[in-house]
């Protein structure tokens, strides 16, 4: 073991309290609901355990398991959703870190089966675009991921039927960030419809938002290229997602 490689998973259990405790300040994680996990290394994830509130997840409590999801470390249990997460980095070479939460709105979508598939604002096509929903699978069997698998190829966010949310990302800010994205186009598309003249944008303004979002890709590339905080590369891997 390289003698940094024990810094390197304190400070990503130091990661993974900080946003599950944000997770739970902004009401995505009742209760016990929710996980977040990331790649601690090519053939480990550090994981959220079972049964701990988000918002009193202490680095200490974490729990490390192998790509199948068996434990290998840590004195609390693996959560019975880690098939979810599993599913994820399998399919997805791409991904460094999952969040899965309950926000409500989007929940609220996930319940009455419906996706979030309508762009209705310019925002939506720059981050996460159509957020599809994963036909209905009871939590902690392998149903998720089978459900899960026709997606995942091509969205980074996935609404889960009768359940919450999923979202992937490069980094562990950049699958937060487009958790707290989902939840606030569920927020507008629920009201844009209450309002009454909801107005999807048309193909031509979504094919000009995607080159625009093509350019800022490039131009966040080539500014990042030299950048060390992990917060920077998630800024750059949202607005390229
Ligand atoms: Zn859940």
């Amino acid at each position: 073991m390289n003698e940094w490689e024990p810094n390197v998973e304190r400070q990503l259990r130091r990661d993974l309290a900080k946003f599950s405790r944000w997770l739970s300040r902004i009401g995505f994680t009742p209760g016990t609901a929710g996980n977040l996990s990331l790649r601690l290394d090519a053939r480990r994830l550090l994981v959220t355990p079972t049964g701990v509130s988000k918002g009193l997840i202490r680095p200490s409590d974490m729990v490390i398991v192998d790509l199948e999801g068996r434990l290998l470390a840590g004195s609390r249990k693996v959560t019975s959703e880690i098939d979810m997460h599993v599913a994820v980095y399998h399919v997805r070479e791409d991904v460094g870190a999952v969040v899965h939460a309950h926000p409500p709105m989007a929940t609220a979508f996930a319940c009455s089966g419906r996706g979030l598939d309508q762009i209705l604002c310019q925002e939506a096509v720059m981050t996460v675009g159509v957020v599809p929903l994963a036909t209905y699978a009871t939590t902690g069997t392998g149903e998720v991921a089978a459900s899960l698998l026709p997606l995942l190829p091509d969205h980074d966010a996935i609404l889960l039927e009768n359940h919450g949310v999923v979202c992937c990302g490069q980094t562990l800010p950049d699958a937060f960030m487009k958790m707290e994205t989902v939840e606030h186009l569920a927020h507008l598309t629920l009201v844009a419809h209450q309002l009454g003249s909801a107005r999807p944008l048309r193909p031509e303004q979504i094919q000009q938002l995607r080159s625009a979002r093509r350019k800022y890709q490039e131009n966040s590339q080539a500014c990042s290229s030299d950048s060390e905080t992990q917060v920077q590369a998630a800024g750059a891997a949202t607005i390229a997602t």
